[in-house]
């Protein structure tokens, strides 16, 4: 762990990675990214913008017509293995890297997003042999097959939250496909994606097949989107950027998919069994500092257990232990940015506005030293929370949950449903047909009974309404990243006749 904590003492450098290359960004410039703990500088970085994205575009679709397309879909596969291989053996060093860059806890980066990076490019990998096209039963004297292609380029946008996971998630399923890609990290969080590259250099791939230009959202992220020279866009973040992409996408119709917000309801019926669904509700907002899109930030309590649910719901909150993210024993550590803290504490205020209590937390915790300067927040309750309120239909992306009641099993679906988003929702409760009934009432992408937060690289994971289209993960990430062609063939070597002889 000691390479972060001295990466944080001795700010490190990155340029853009185009065309196999490490080089200077066009404009010359850098910025910086701080280690959210302390404030402190951890990387300057070469900052990309719209001739940066040219050139990157140009790369890929060099690499796409020449030298990947010569690659059979096995090397493909083997490639994936090796770069899975590589970041398995940097485990240590990445996660530290990533904890330094994002915040979170070191437990998290070491045990959940680098093992889930790993096993999305392994999944992934497995596919590359396995996509097929079909041959179709049609009549005369014809043969119809399809082939399965790939999309193109590939313009892929993610987030700060798990920046090398969302890169995972993204790069993977384009790669089996056969693809190339011009990824732009979050401007909070370039460095997991930078050192991706070199990986992704030293496991084999062509030049140019995987490009990674980090730079802001609103120059690098936007020529992206809009550029004529890509065939698809991949995007993840907030539902106001992701309506901004698919605008921009639409001059060029270029392909789309989106994975944006969620403001989850989470449910918990009075025959739940308590223990389980408090740390169900916890893992559910607390996780990642409550910076997850899927996050339980909806809290529902059937009214008879309310009280015993809260009294051991608050009691727990006020244990997580808040602090240095590269401290094994840390369970929440700063949120990402100063913007996001301010945001948070903003929505306190809010809360308060509109009539809702704050039953734990509310304010950022006293830490001593340098974490003076981190952006640390409370895990934070809310009580009395009716679903109109802001708090409840917006997503606020911090350790901040609504407590909401219910007045039976349809004003719940009601309420559950009656927000915009449709990334996911859980139910706690020991009555599996109430738990099947509500698992087809939710409209949301992703349901958990009696657990919450679970990925695997083999299931999708996408929204319903306003949390986006398309599915990451599992064979569906694949329809995503192919095109199907149709291909037909006379067999019976006569003229049309249509027209006559
Ligand atoms: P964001 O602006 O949506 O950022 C996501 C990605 O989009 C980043 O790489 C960002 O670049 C890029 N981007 C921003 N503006 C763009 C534009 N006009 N064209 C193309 N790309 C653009 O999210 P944020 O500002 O970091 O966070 C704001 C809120 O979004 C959060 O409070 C949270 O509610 C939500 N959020 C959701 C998710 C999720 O997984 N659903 C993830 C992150 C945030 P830069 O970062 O360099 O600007
Ligand atoms: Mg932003």
């Amino acid at each position: 762990m000691s390479s972060a904590k001295s990466a944080s003492e001795t700010p490190r450098s990155y340029k853009l990675f185009i065309d196999g290359k490490w080089v200077d960004a066009e404009s010359g410039k850098t910025f910086t990214t701080p280690n959210p703990a302390t404030g402190a500088t951890l990387a300057e970085v070469a900052e990309g913008d719209k001739a940066d994205i040219d050139k990157a575009v140009v790369a890929a679709r060099t690499a796409l017509e020449g030298k990947w397309s010569k690659v059979s879909a096995r090397d493909r596969g083997r490639m994936m293995y090796k770069l899975a291989q590589l970041i398995e053996a940097r485990i240590g060093d990445l996660a530290a890297l990533e904890t330094a860059d994002n915040g979170k806890p070191i437990k998290e980066t070491t045990y959940v997003d680098l093992p889930q990076v790993v096993e999305n490019f392994e999944y992934f990998a497995g596919w590359a042999t396995k996509i097929e096209g079909e041959t179709i039963p049609v009549p005369g004297q014809m043969f119809n097959y399809t082939l399965r292609e790939p999309v193109g380029v590939c313009g892929q946008i993610i987030p700060w939250n798990f920046p090398l996971l969302m890169a995972a998630w993204k790069l993977a399923p384009a790669l089996a496909a056969g693809n190339t890609v011009v990824l732009k990290p979050a401007e909070q969080t370039p460095v997991g994606a930078m050192e991706l590259g070199s990986l992704i250099q030293e496991a084999g791939f062509p030049d140019g097949v995987v490009n990674i230009v980090p730079g802001y959202g609103e120059t690098a992220g936007a020529a992206l989107a809009s550029h004529p020279g890509i065939d698809k866009v991949a995007f993840t973040g907030s539902t106001e950027v992701g309506k901004l992409i698919a605008r921009a996408a639409s001059d060029n119709l270029t392909k789309v998919s989106l994975e944006l917000g969620g403001k989850a309801p989470n449910i918990v019926f009075a025959d739940a069994d308590i223990e389980q669904a408090v740390s169900g509700a916890m893992m559910g907002i607390f996780f990642n500092q409550g910076q997850v899109c899927c996050a339980g930030s909806r809290l529902f309590l059937d009214a008879s257990v309310k009280d015993e649910f809260l009294d051991r719901f608050k009691e727990r909150a006020g244990r997580v232990k808040v602090g240095d993210p590269m401290d094994a024993s840390t369970q929440m550590g700063p949120q990402v940015s100063e913007e996001q803290l301010n945001r948070i504490k903003g929505y306190v205020d809010i809360a308060r506005g509109e009539g809702a209590s704050v039953l734990a937390g509310g304010c950022p915790p006293q830490l001593e030293g340098d974490f003076q300067k981190g952006f640390f927040f409370q895990p934070t309750i809310f009580g009395e929370v009716k679903n109109s309120m802001r708090v409840a239909q917006e997503e606020i992306f911090g350790p901040v949950v609504s407590i909401i009641s219910f007045d039976g099993e349809e004003d719940l679906i009601k309420q559950a449903n009656e927000v915009v988003y449709g990334l996911s929702a859980g139910i706690w409760t020991k009555d599996i047909t109430r738990a099947h009934r509500f698992a087809r009432a939710i409209k949301a992408g992703t349901v958990w009974i009696n657990t919450y937060n679970m990925f695997n690289a083999a299931s999708p994971f996408g929204g319903y309404k306003q949390s986006g289209y398309g599915r990451e993960m599992g064979k569906h990430a694949l329809e995503m990243y192919t095109q199907v062609k149709s291909v037909w063939v006379d067999l019976s070597g006569k003229p049309i006749g249509w027209y006559g002889n």
